[in-house]
């Protein structure tokens, strides 16, 4: 289901990224062999050591160097506390009628100040939508709470082109415990040897693939999930008593936060449950990160360039994230880099007077809980036709609901977080109910 295109620009690109880019430029502290080169490791499905990583935080590496480099650049603006609302496209938001003569075109976005609660025109000859995944759509999740789908939503409003939306990718090991969120057990713990098992000890993925513990994840997601469900148990454990490594010392984080909720992992196995972890899907773009709509790109987990078909392999998409940004940015330096004047005058400005009522946090929490039940029971890990109808339809109407509420109420971010979850999560319910063959991390049981 790959792009071929795709994945080789990506696999001819790595060392321009790694080790021009993450070393040379931003000096990111990847680990290091006692002879000083790159030290690899493992993941499922992988059949060599061939990731670079940073103990067991290379995301949290990466964007600590990324992020200071931003903020010493003086031709960047940071504007923390602000939410894109909505994609400025002409014809959409023209005060001209002629405009539906032409293609449509991205000129910027609308966006929220949080803090006074204006919404103003922000105006660009290139838009660059970089807003993540959508894990938060379901119950159990990998993902920082903004990944809540609010850059599909806004392409999707604005017509821009999105395929595979029914592969969203489950992690198989998420830490379980009732008071933590579930922090992801990376999948280099069991690269290393650590095996699952049963919580009486069984090493169950035996029966469910020749690999093991280390099959695809999709495999071992779907494995644990029928486990779970056959012996009743709210997790299954990890164990890691058959590694070669000091796990204290070669995944110190896992260490650390596993211990803050009692689990010394030196001693014993973790509690994991599988989770939702990365969207496969997204606007579709070329190998330049253009979407259809032009002066629109779009780069990282909210895109889909076809690198990761049906079922991402680990630790490909910060690489992705990466060549794509640097490929999108590339692009639009030497294309059209200037907007013409006389088009901002004709955009709409936003409208907001006469909405006087104010956000109810309740219904919102409700809200969530309906979208994040619905996708995890009915669109998750397995699925099949009539929990996929149902999906469809439940949020068909919730939508409709919260379409009501969104144009009586004063924006706020929670409010557009909510009406973009719904539009991500039908999204998603509608292409998986299209596609009836079993592929990758779309699994259905009928
Ligand atoms: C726990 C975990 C571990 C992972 N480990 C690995 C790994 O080892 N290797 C690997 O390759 N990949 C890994 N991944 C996947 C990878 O980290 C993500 O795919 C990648 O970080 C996504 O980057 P992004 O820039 O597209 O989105 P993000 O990093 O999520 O950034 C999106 C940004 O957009 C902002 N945003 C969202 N909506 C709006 C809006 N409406 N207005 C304004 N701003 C908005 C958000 O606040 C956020 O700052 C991991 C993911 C998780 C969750």
């Amino acid at each position: 289901m790959c792009d071929e295109r795709a994945v080789r620009l990506l696999a001819e690109r790595v060392p321009e990224i790694i080790e021009e880019f993450l070393v040379g430029e931003l000096n990111v502290s990847f680990s290091r062999t006692a002879e000083g080169e790159l030290d690899y490791t493992q993941e499922a499905a992988h059949s060599c050591r061939r990731i670079a990583h940073a103990d067991d935080a290379t995301g949290h590496a990466i964007s600590v160097k990324l992020l200071a480099a931003v903020r010493n650049e003086q031709r960047i603006q940071l504007l923390p506390g602000h939410t894109a609302v909505d994609l400025i496209t002409v014809p959409h938001h023209s005060t001209d009628p002629t405009a539906i003569y032409r293609g449509v075109e991205c000129l910027g976005a609308y966006v929220l100040d949080q803090q006074t609660g204006a919404v103003h025109r922000f105006f660009a000859a290139h838009t660059v939508l970089a807003t993540g995944g959508v894990g938060q759509l379901y119950l159990h999740t990998t993902n920082p709470w903004v990944a809540r789908g609010d850059g599909l939503a806004m392409a999707h409003r604005a017509g821009a082109d999105i395929i595979n939306a029914e592969y969203v990718q489950f992690h198989p090991t998420a830490f379980y415990h009732r008071e933590a969120d579930r922090f992801l057990i990376s999948e280099s713990v069991r690269g290393e040897g650590a095996v699952l098992r049963t919580r009486d000890g069984r090493d169950f993925m035996k029966d469910y693939h020749p690999q093991g513990s280390l099959a695809p994840r999709d495999v071992v997601a779907r494995a644990i999930h029928e486990e779970m469900l056959k012996l009743g148990d709210e997790y299954v454990v990890l164990d890691l008593s058959p590694l070669s490594v000091d796990p204290k010392v070669r995944f110190p984080t896992i260490y650390e936060t596993c211990l803050s909720y009692g689990v010394d992992i030196t001693q014993q196995p973790i509690p994991v449950v599988p989770a939702a972890h990365y969207f496969c899907g997204g606007v579709k773009v070329d190998t330049w990160g253009r979407t259809n709509i032009r002066r629109l790109h779009a780069v990282g987990e909210v895109s889909c360039t076809g690198v990761h078909g049906a079922n991402r392999l680990a630790s490909t998409s910060l690489l992705e994230a990466i060549l794509w940004g640097r490929r999108a940015a590339e692009h639009a330096a030497g294309h059209d880099a200037r907007l013409d004047a006389k088009y901002k005058d004709r955009i709409a400005l936003w409208r907001d007077k006469g909405l006087t009522e104010d956000i109810d946090p309740l219904l919102i929490i409700q809200d969530w809980m309906m979208i994040k039940s619905t996708m995890w029971n009915y669109a998750g890990i397995t699925r099949t036709t009539k929990r996929l109808d149902r999906a469809v339809a439940d949020l068909s109407y919730l939508a409709h609901r919260v379409e009501q509420f969104y144009r009586e109420t004063k924006l706020a971010d929670s409010l557009i977080g909510l009406r973009n979850g719904i539009a991500a999560a039908q999204i998603i319910a509608e292409a998986a109910r299209r596609n009836r063959q079993s592929r990758g991390c779309h699994h259905r049981v009928d």
